[in-house]
């Protein structure tokens, strides 16, 4: 039986995109599925200054612009749907979305993961209002303000340094007594004369009426709380993965949730692969999403030959 296309790629960020680009390259039919725009967290990046090749920062939608150009120049096409459910019969998946069902022989899921908020009084109340997870779509709009960033990890540390750029002052706090973040991140944040670091501190409540006005911090270390003023909190504190397709398809997912598979993308499930941050990895990063989407799309593509009975020897 024919399928619609020979590689359904689910998500367009760094990892969903390079494998639209591999695939179609490796002339597979190649549609990628992305529920709103291409980019993914990528799109938050103000200034990627790690990704090889580019040794000044770029932008990281005008990044992942340019990825998805290249994978339309390929031959991938995109469209705009969110995937309700996948089912697979014999050697087709179906992949249902919200604007109807297609088939392909192997699907890459590139879902990524979404970022987790705190659940402390005031923090949904006032999302949007002062209370954000992205520094470079809400900072400006509180230049010159003193802003709070919660975290410890690579992006607490990042977004805080962006931060400090455009307010009058940070206060960081960070539950533990030291940062998780790589070293060279955290040792740049603490040198920072902008940032005021606050270990052993957690985040109580957010406060105000329309808009955040203050905040009130608790320091595990002395038991004290107390409260301070700040217009904005940005919350840093990691992401869950979006990894439900692939446990629907009884494929194995870690302690924590994330799609297990292994050093060829391939999960559980023959067809079925995982890329970027929807997958089970020590280091994530937008290069390793890009390498993990293009290992997916290599695999697939020798699965499907192998499917059309031509063997790699
Ligand atoms: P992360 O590495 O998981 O760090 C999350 C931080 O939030 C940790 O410090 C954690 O504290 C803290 N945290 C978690 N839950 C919390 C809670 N309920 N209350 C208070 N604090 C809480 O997440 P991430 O920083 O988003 O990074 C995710 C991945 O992307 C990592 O692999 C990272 O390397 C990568 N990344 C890299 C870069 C870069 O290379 N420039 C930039 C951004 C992200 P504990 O330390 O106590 O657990």
């Amino acid at each position: 039986m024919t399928t619609d296309r020979d590689l359904i790629v689910i998500g367009a960020g760094g990892a969903g995109l390079s494998a639209a680009q591999y695939g179609a390259r490796g002339n597979l039919r190649t549609l990628v599925l992305e529920e709103v725009s291409s980019g993914g967290q990528a799109l938050l990046i103000d200034g990627l200054e790690n990704y090889p090749g580019f040794p000044d920062p770029i932008n990281g939608y005008d990044f992942t612009r340019k990825m998805e150009e290249q994978a339309r120049k390929f031959g991938a096409e995109f469209e705009s749907s969110g995937v309700t459910a996948i089912t697979r019969d014999g050697n087709i998946f179906k992949v249902e979305t919200d604007k109807g069902a297609l088939t392909a022989s192997a699907v890459i899921l590139a879902t990524g993961a979404v970022h987790k908020s705190l659940g402390v009084p005031g923090e949904a109340e006032l999302a949007g209002h002062g209370v954000s997870y992205c520094a470079t779509c809400d900072g400006p709009f509180f230049k010159a303000r003193r802003m709070l960033v919660v975290g410890g990890g690579d992006a607490a540390c990042d977004e805080a340094m962006y931060l400090a750029n455009l307010a009058s002052g940070i206060l960081m706090i960070h539950r533990r007594d030291k940062f998780r973040a790589q070293k060279s991140l955290a040792a740049r944040v603490l040198a920072n004369p902008k940032i005021e670091v606050r270990f052993n501190t957690e985040l109580r409540k957010i406060e105000g009426e329309r808009v955040v006005t203050k905040v009130r911090l608790f320091d595990n270390s002395t038991r004290r709380e107390w409260e301070e003023q700040v217009a904005a909190v940005f919350v840093f504190i990691g992401s869950d993965p979006r990894s439900a397709l692939a446990a629907s398809l009884g494929a194995p997912l870690d302690d924590v949730g994330y799609v297990i598979t292994n050093e060829r993308m391939e999960t559980s499930v023959p067809g079925l692969y995982a890329a970027g941050d929807v997958r089970a990895s020590p280091f994530r990063q937008l290069v390793v999403a890009a390498s993990e989407g293009a290992i997916a799309a290599h695999a697939a593509g020798q699965y499907i030959d192998e499917l059309m009975g031509e063997k790699y020897l």
